[in-house]
């Protein structure tokens, strides 16, 4: 029996009807931009997240880099990211013209650490940027508490973590504006491209609308250089079926990551999730590590198992970050998880019995060796 990596057919299979249905609805009204379907999932998701408005973008890249932008980041300025992230996080800043200055994360939970934020300020810093990695909430408190001591801006880049909290408040609410991605594959998922930008501040919100548009309030009267950068309602109205759907996914999430949990525990030299005490996780990854992982990666591969790294080289030694001059050895932190992390199955409707055969194969690997 072979188990993908990722598998939407439980999902696709129970929203189906429903999904056709938004379809029929769009195709219908002869309205596919800026429409109710938009209005609507707009209101929806601020009340899920806890914000008062939610703003509807092309994707999450564009949500964090209209959030900066919105800010007033540009040429000149630093912007905080962490050194183990996915690179859109850096790229979001450097369309502004930035720079994104990384900082190591927790090496337990993987987040980018509070000291290591204070330890990577400058009098350039202008914001921080901390990513709720696999699913896992940050030490938003201290993140914030940082921010406010030295009046700096924070854009949570909220793409993996949908629904997850730190101190009971969810992510995506802490931030001035923050980033969502509803990428497919993300615990929300549009069938297509699709994002937004959550907040509490309705002047930034003016601010952004205006961006993602065309810099446009009013048809035709542009006030600055904006972008097209919006939600379509199609996926609009795919993205509000998804959504009601979400909580009941996020805890079959947790279900699966506590059945690896406790197959996996004390199997080879494989390092487990952990978990922050303040903090709850929605499992976006379950990412186990081991020194092992090349050799166990080709393994599962081998038997049928289906595994991603995130990420194999770290933003500071892509190609693409060669002119900010960093080297092997500068985030070792970043790098050891890099060499070491793999991703293993996780879709909601996953079952027990498929959770098995993965961590049996794992088992049998670390026997064999
Ligand atoms: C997916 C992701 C993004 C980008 O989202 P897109 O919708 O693909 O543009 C940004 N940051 C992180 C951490 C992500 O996982």
């Amino acid at each position: 029996m072979k188990i993908p990596f990722l598998n939407f057919k439980v999902q696709h299979d129970l929203l189906r009807e429903e999904l056709f249905n938004s379809f029929q609805q769009v195709y219908d009204s002869n309205w596919y931009i800026m429409g109710k379907h938009l209005t609507v999932f707009e209101a929806e998701y601020a009340s899920f997240n806890q914000v008062d408005h939610t703003i509807g973008v092309s994707n999450g890249l564009d949500a964090l880099y209209l959030s900066l932008k919105a800010l007033g980041i540009g040429e000149g300025d630093e912007v905080i990211v962490p050194s183990n992230t996915y690179i859109a996080t850096a790229l979001a800043v450097s369309y502004t013209g930035a720079t994104p200055v990384f900082a190591e994360p927790n090496p337990q939970t993987y987040n980018i650490s509070p000291e290591n934020i204070v330890k990577a300020i400058t009098s350039k810093t202008k914001a921080i940027m901390p990513v709720h990695l696999y699913g896992q909430a940050c030490e938003m408190e201290a993140i914030m508490d940082i921010a406010k001591a030295l009046r700096l801006f924070v854009v949570e880049d909220n793409a993996q973590g949908h629904g997850a909290t730190f101190k009971g408040r969810m992510t995506g609410s802490f931030g001035h504006l923050n980033g969502v991605s509803f990428y497919p594959g993300k615990n929300l998922g549009a069938l297509g491209d699709a994002g937004a930008i959550t907040t509490n501040d309705a002047q930034l919100v003016e601010k952004v609308k205006c961006l993602r548009n065309y810099g446009s309030k009013v048809k035709y009267i542009n006030e600055e250089i904006g972008h097209n950068m919006r939600l379509d309602e199609l996926q609009a109205a795919f993205l509000s079926v998804k959504l009601k759907y979400l909580m009941p996914f996020t805890s079959q999430r947790q279900q699966i990551a506590e059945w690896y949990n406790r197959e996996l525990s004390g199997v080879g030299d494989i390092v487990l999730p952990h978990v922050h005490t303040e903090a709850s996780h929605v499992y976006h990854l379950y990412v186990i590590r081991t020194a092992h992982r090349d050799k166990l990666q080709q393994y599962l591969n081998d038997n049928g198992i289906g595994t991603l790294i995130h990420y194999p080289i770290p933003p500071h030694l892509q190609k693409a970050y060669a002119n900010l001059g960093h080297v092997k050895g500068d985030f070792p932190i970043a790098e050891e998880l890099a060499d070491t992390s793999l991703s293993i199955p996780m879709w909601p409707g996953m079952t027990e019995e498929e959770v098995k055969i993965v961590t049996h194969t794992i088992s049998r690997f670390f026997n064999e060796k």
